[in-house]
């Protein structure tokens, strides 16, 4: 069953779900109804452009080679 994807607006604001799906969290953006989970092609963002920090840890789990965010070393 294929996930929601709705392009995201200014009142994007995600959050993981209750309910895991295929083992992995799943997530949901209050702001246009998209969910994500772990292995889909694109990144959840924020109203404010940045990725949730749930979201980030979730896909270190299967892309550890990511960096996120302006933080320097
Ligand atoms: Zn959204």
């Amino acid at each position: 069953m294929d996930l929601v994807s709705k392009p995201c607006k200014e009142l994007c604001d995600w959050a993981e779900t209750p309910t895991p799906r295929d083992g992995k969290k799943l997530f949901e953006c209050s702001g246009c109804g998209s969910q994500w989970m772990r292995g889909e092609p694109w990144t959840p963002r924020q109203h404010d452009g940045t990725t949730p920090p749930a979201v980030q840890a979730e896909i270190r789990i299967s892309q550890p080679w990511l960096s996120f965010g302006s933080g320097g070393s």
